[in-house]
């Protein structure tokens, strides 16, 4: 169901039915979103179509584009599986701060738990960058501290931004 190319010794591209996806009409939401999204805790990419179907039915977002789904090994904590990553281009009607709670809301449906810094997760959703804003109040920052250090933002990226 997903085509695979090796791109390197640790990284792994999968191209499957919404990753990556184009939207053919023009958006009419406000704010434009890149969105990170990563896990390695079960059926990653499973979890990510059925991302892809929850965002497409929520009225205040509009997915614009995804990328690859690109499989890499885990930092800073490495005694853990490797990650899967993607990048969802959306935009929505929601102001930063609502939407990061919306995002949080999303996390905990799928299971997430909080527990230790670079910790196995079953959905990591970060907002990379929201509209053309520079934002850092307590709980969000954007962009997103040292996205462009990342190869599991800066690859599938590369392929959605063009
Ligand atoms: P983590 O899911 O471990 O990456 O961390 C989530 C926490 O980071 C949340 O409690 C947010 O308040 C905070 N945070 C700060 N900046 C961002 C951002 N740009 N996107 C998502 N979460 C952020």
């Amino acid at each position: 169901m997903y085509l695979k190319r090796e791109l390197s010794d640790s990284l792994v591209a999968f191209y499957g039915l919404h990753f990556p996806f184009k939207r053919l009409s023009k958006s009419s939401l406000r704010y434009e979103v890149t969105l990170g999204v990563g896990g390695n805790v079960g059926d990653v990419k499973r979890r990510f179509e059925h991302l892809f179907f929850l965002l497409r039915f929520e009225r205040r977002v509009e997915v614009v584009r995804t990328s690859l789904i690109l499989k890499n090994p885990p930092f800073g904590y490495t005694q853990q599986d490797d990650f899967f990553n993607s990048i969802i281009i959306l935009k929505t009607s929601m102001q930063a701060k609502a939407f990061l709670a919306y995002l949080m809301r999303i996390e905990k449906k799928f299971g997430r738990r909080r527990s230790f810094a670079n910790a196995p997760r079953t959905l990591d959703l970060d907002i990379i960058f929201f509209d053309n804003r520079v934002i850092k109040t307590e709980n969000l920052t954007v962009p997103h501290p040292s996205w462009y250090k990342r190869e599991s933002v800066v690859i599938p990226l590369a392929g959605v931004s063009i």
